[in-house]
C-alpha cells in the first residue's frame, strides 16, 4: 500500500487529512516543518508527499525546489491556503503535480492524491550508476571501483551519487551542501573537503577534481 508523507504544520488539518486517507488504507507519516518535509522527502521511503507552502523553518516551495533541482521524482501535491493565481503558477512551474487550496473537501484530496499515485508509470529512475571505472547501487548502496567494493558510509555514498549523477560538470560547494547535507547556507566548515578526500582515498586520488574557487568535477575519463 502507499505511503504519503503529509508536511503540514497545522494540527487539525493533518489530524484530519491522516485519518482520511487511513481509512482508505495508505500508511501515511506527518512531518510538522519544511527542513523535516526535505529529509523525509529525499528518504525514497514514500510515494506522494502532501506539502503546505507555509511550513515553519523552511517553506514548502523551497522544499519543493530543492527536491526538483534533485531531481527527485517524487509526485507532490500541494495543500495551502495561499489562493493568489500566481502562487498557483510558482506551485506548478517548481514542479508541482497538483495544487489544493485549503479549505477542501476530504474526497477531492482522495481522488488528486489517487490519481497522481496511477500516473507515476513514468520511466523508472537508474537503480546503478556508472561513471568511468565506479560503479553505485542505489539500492543496496554498494560501490565498486573495477572489480573491487568498496565501503562507503552513508554521508559518503550520498556525496559520491552527486558526483557520478553529474559526471564531468562542475559541482559548486553550496550545490552539495544542500543536496549533501540538506543545507541552505555554508556554515564556513570544511566538511565538504574533508569528505571529498575520504572519497578520493576510495574511488581514486585523480577521480574528483578541485575547480578552485567554484567547487568539484567528477572526472570521467
Ligand atoms: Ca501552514
Amino acid at each position: 500500500m502507499s505511503h504519503i508523507l503529509i508536511a503540514e504544520d497545522e494540527h487539525r488539518i493533518a489530524s484530519f487529512v491522516q485519518k482520511g486517507l487511513r481509512a482508505k488504507g495508505f500508511t501515511t507519516t506527518t512531518v510538522t516543518d519544511g527542513d523535516q518535509a526535505y529529509r523525509h522527502a529525499r528518504s525514497d521511503a514514500y510515494d506522494l508527499m502532501i506539502l503546505d507552502l507555509g511550513l515553519p523553518i523552511r517553506d514548502g516551495m523551497s522544499v519543493l525546489r530543492a527536491l526538483r533541482a534533485e531531481r527527485s521524482r517524487l509526485p507532490v501535491v500541494i495543500l495551502t491556503a495561499r489562493d493568489s493565481v500566481q502562487d498557483t503558477v510558482t506551485g506548478l512551474q517548481s514542479g508541482a503535480d497538483d495544487y489544493l487550496r485549503k479549505p477542501f473537501a476530504f474526497d477531492e484530496l482522495l481522488a488528486r492524491v489517487q490519481l497522481r499515485l496511477r500516473s507515476t508509470g513514468a520511466p523508472p529512475e537508474p537503480t546503478v550508476l556508472h561513471a568511468g571505472p565506479v560503479t553505485l547501487d542505489l539500492r543496496t548502496r554498494r560501490a565498486q571501483v573495477g572489480e573491487r567494493w568498496v565501503e562507503l558510509t552513508a554521508r559518503e555514498f550520498s556525496l559520491a551519487e552527486q558526483f557520478m549523477r553529474h559526471p564531468d560538470q562542475v559541482l559548486t560547494r553550496e550545490q552539495l551542501l544542500s543536496r549533501v547535507w540538506g543545507l541552505d547556507f555554508d556554515p564556513g566548515s570544511n566538511v565538504i573537503d574533508v569528505y571529498v578526500r575520504y572519497l578520493r582515498h576510495k574511488l581514486g586520488d585523480d577521480r574528483i577534481e578541485t575547480v578552485r574557487g567554484i567547487g568539484y568535477r567528477f572526472s570521467v575519463d
